[in-house]
């Protein structure tokens, strides 16, 4: 196997879960439970959850992707309706919205945030627009304040896709408050292993409004009146029934179970970010070819991944391949949904053009960042990306 490896034999790779002993031993703790579908270990995560992020309900569920489009179905979103959204997101935001059978109508994004750029939400806004599906990009949060007040001045429902965004937080009447109170109506998790915490799979939903906290939980169990877990530990036969249309969203109390080492976790893993992307900050400010991203003062982002700009003239391609060759592994930056094949004409509508998500597409590139790595790597990868890009 040795001569197969590549030359590089140690890749500084783009993220890593940060998954330890404490993770294991909860793991074990529910599979000797003789428990391990969804049941008490993911109510106690949803009430930290809900604790953590000072929503007053939590809903989990088996993906970020589930969590949308529970929320948008939640709402009524269906057949006819418009959802504005950003295209320069992951594939899942604008697809759920076509998994209502709604249309996802684009708006172009603020190249220095890499967020829906809320001067261009207005024009947007049409008779059918039935909801605003802002992201979070790469954990950075966006401008919720502007959002909120043009979609509350129309009643408008603001749905946060929070996906990137556990352990973000956003400064607001003048106190930080984290990502997913929700400040919208419905804030979405993911908790993916590239995101800043992990399930291995899985998502959340979190929400102020009991009857949207009633409906995510028939939708995401079949629209079972009673859940199994309820039936199983009550002293009286209970017999369920199927309220409404639902689907296999659950999360199992084998992932809740780590999500819930994973979420004390969070702040310590927030905190070590923020420290290597200030290394990276530092150390990029001496390279005129790269352009680190930018956090606005109302805004402290969980780093979910550490996006940089590349010079116009330079090959992004190019650049990442030069990279790997030093050891140092980089993901091209957010794609941009109307771009795929998934994506013709007539399945969304563009309102304005969008310049600026594709030119992110384009420019950008994703370099490593995660809770194991030394200041020492992120200075090693500083300087291969100085001396790949210097002419
Ligand atoms: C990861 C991600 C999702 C999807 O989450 P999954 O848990 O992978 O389904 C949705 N939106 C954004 C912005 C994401 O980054």
């Amino acid at each position: 196997m040795a001569d197969l490896m590549p030359t590089a034999t140690k890749i500084v790779p783009v993220s890593r879960p940060d998954l330890g002993p404490a993770e294991l031993d909860a793991v074990a703790r529910v599979l000797a439970s003789g428990w391990v579908a969804m049941g008490p270990e993911t109510e106690r995560f949803e009430a930290e959850f809900a604790a953590f992020t000072d929503a007053r309900f939590a809903c989990a569920v088996s993906s970020g992707t589930a969590a949308l489009h529970v929320a948008l179905k939640s709402l009524g979103i269906g057949p006819g309706d418009e959802v504005i959204t950003a295209s320069h997101s992951f594939i899942a935001t604008a697809s759920a919205i076509r998994l209502c059978g709604a249309l996802p109508v684009f708006v172009d994004i603020d190249p220095q945030t890499f967020n829906l750029d809320p001067l261009l939400i207005e024009p947007a806004i049409g008779p059918r627009t039935r909801a605003i599906l802002c992201v979070h990009q790469m954990g950075m949060p966006c401008d919720l304040k502007a959002i909120l007040k043009l979609a509350r001045a129309r009643g408008i429902p603001v749905v946060e896709d929070a996906a990137c965004a556990a352990g973000s937080e956003i400064l607001w009447e003048n106190e930080w408050q984290r990502i997913g109170r929700p400040h919208g109506e419905i804030a979405c998790f993911s908790f993916h292993p590239r995101k800043t915490m992990t399930t291995g799979e899985g998502g959340m939903l979190t929400t102020n409004d009991p009857h949207l906290d009633a409906r995510f939980r028939l939708q995401r169990n079949h629209g079972m009146s009673v859940p199994a877990h309820d039936r199983h530990s009550s002293p009286r036969v209970i017999s369920e029934s199927y309220d409404a249309l639902g689907w296999n969203y659950r999360l199992s109390d084998v992932q809740s179970a780590i999500g819930r080492v994973q979420l004390r976790r969070l702040p310590e893993f927030v905190t070590r970010r923020r420290v290597l992307a200030s290394v990276y900050r530092r150390l990029l400010a001496e390279n005129p070819e790269v352009t680190a991203p930018v956090e606005p003062s109302w805004a402290r982002t969980n780093w979910q991944s550490y996006c940089v700009r590349l010079a116009a003239d330079l090959d992004q391609r190019a650049v990442m391949q030069e990279l790997l060759d030093q050891g140092v592994a980089t993901r091209r930056g957010v794609m941009c949904a109307h771009r795929e094949p998934a994506y013709p004409e007539g399945t969304w509508r563009a309102a304005g053009n969008l310049r600026h998500s594709e030119d992110a597409q384009d420019r950008t590139i994703w370099i490593p960042l995660a809770t194991g790595m030394s200041e020492e790597e992120a200075a090693f990868v500083a300087e291969c990306l100085g001396r790949v890009c210097r002419r």
